[in-house]
């Protein structure tokens, strides 16, 4: 099979409908419709082997999860994604990877009405790359620098099971005891099948003042917020939403794991604390947990409130390309 005989079997032939592609794959470039009253936003991200998965993950957790990280971006933005491209850098033609990447990349397509629009193909070390297109309505886009001092700072979901997953779960033998094998199982959808919180993109719309997603964990990423909007944070410990899994006994460091292991895909967000009733109140009809915890400050930097009430300052730690090597 040829470059080309394989763009048609494994991506042109999955390309889910959406009649803004006025046309995809097959030209030169991908024509789009942008509908009046609307802004692009356009992200890109790459993954590299044994840098950001392993070449021993099934190829479908591989494109799922590729595709989950990328959604994530725009989530964050309080955006819809709409288009998505790929450049695929593949060591060797492997027709089963191949099926079972497609199938993953598909599936997660089809979820998200994310049709994909176009992409490259080249031969070398296993590298993917998407760009995604998503839309928002002009002026709406939710940036990391409207963060303001008073503003509450929420999270969308517990944090830290991904995390615990890589430096415990990939390797068999490194299974603990305490585990149960469906629990197991949950630790490890949420690294390999991540949920991107598109759903909350219309409360981030209507209420947030900033807002990121949590890739690389929530005191790297509320940093983030904090330098782009000029401001410093304080977190109350006792208020961080540990994965419950993570909260049983024999589980060490939990906090760790939910402060700075990173790839949650949740979102961390601020609210002006005038509209906190209101957005809470959405939420619960849509019986979608956030959880509050801390406030922004006009002093920079990050602090963190203990358990024991002492107030200290926490440094922002999260995976750095060229620094750490993770995986
Ligand atoms: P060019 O030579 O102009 O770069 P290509 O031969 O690389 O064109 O690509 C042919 C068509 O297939 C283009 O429309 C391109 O967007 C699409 N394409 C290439 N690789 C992929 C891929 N991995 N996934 C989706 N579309 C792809
Ligand atoms: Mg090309």
């Amino acid at each position: 099979m040829d470059e080309f005989s394989l763009i048609n079997t494994f991506f042109k032939s999955i390309s889910h409908y959406r009649d803004d592609v006025i046309f995809g794959i097959g030209d030169d470039a991908a024509c789009l419709q942008v509908p009046a009253g609307m802004q692009l936003l356009v992200s890109t991200d790459t993954l590299v082997e044994n840098i950001h998965f392993l070449s021993s993950w099934n190829a479908y957790d591989i494109a799922y999860r590729s595709l989950m990280i990328n959604i994530s971006d725009i989530a964050s933005m309080g955006a819809q994604p709409c288009w998505v491209s790929l450049a695929l850098t593949l060591p060797a033609m492997n027709t089963q990877w191949l099926q079972n990447f497609s199938q993953g990349l598909k599936d997660g397509l089809n979820e998200y009405n994310i049709a994909l629009i176009g992409g490259d193909t080249t031969c070398g070390p296993l590298t993917i790359t998407l760009t995604i297109h998503g839309l928002i309505p002009t002026g709406k886009a939710i940036r990391r620098s409207g963060a303001v001092v008073g503003d509450k700072i929420y999270v969308t979901g517990q944090l830290g099971a991904a995390a615990f997953a890589v430096s415990h779960l990939l390797q068999p033998q490194q299974l603990m005891p305490a585990i149960t094998e469906a629990d197991t199982r949950t630790l490890l959808k949420a690294l390999l099948h991540p949920t991107p919180r598109v759903d909350l993109s219309a409360y981030l719309q209507s209420f947030a003042t900033a807002a990121i997603d949590i890739s690389d964990g929530i005191s790297a990423d509320l940093n983030h917020i904090c330098v782009a909007s000029g401001v410093g944070a304080c977190i109350d410990l006792n208020k961080i939403p540990v994965h419950s899994l993570l909260r049983s006994d024999g589980i060490e460091n939990a906090l760790d794991f939910a402060l700075h292991g990173g790839d949650d895909y949740e979102l961390c967000f601020t609210v002006n604390p005038q509209n906190e009733e209101q957005l809470l109140s959405n939420l619960a009809n849509e019986r979608s947990a956030c959880y509050c915890i801390g406030i922004i400050e006009d002093t920079l930097g990050l602090r963190a409130k203990t358990v024991s009430g002492d107030v200290i300052f926490i440094e922002p730690q999260g995976y750095n390309h060229f620094k750490d090597k993770r995986v």
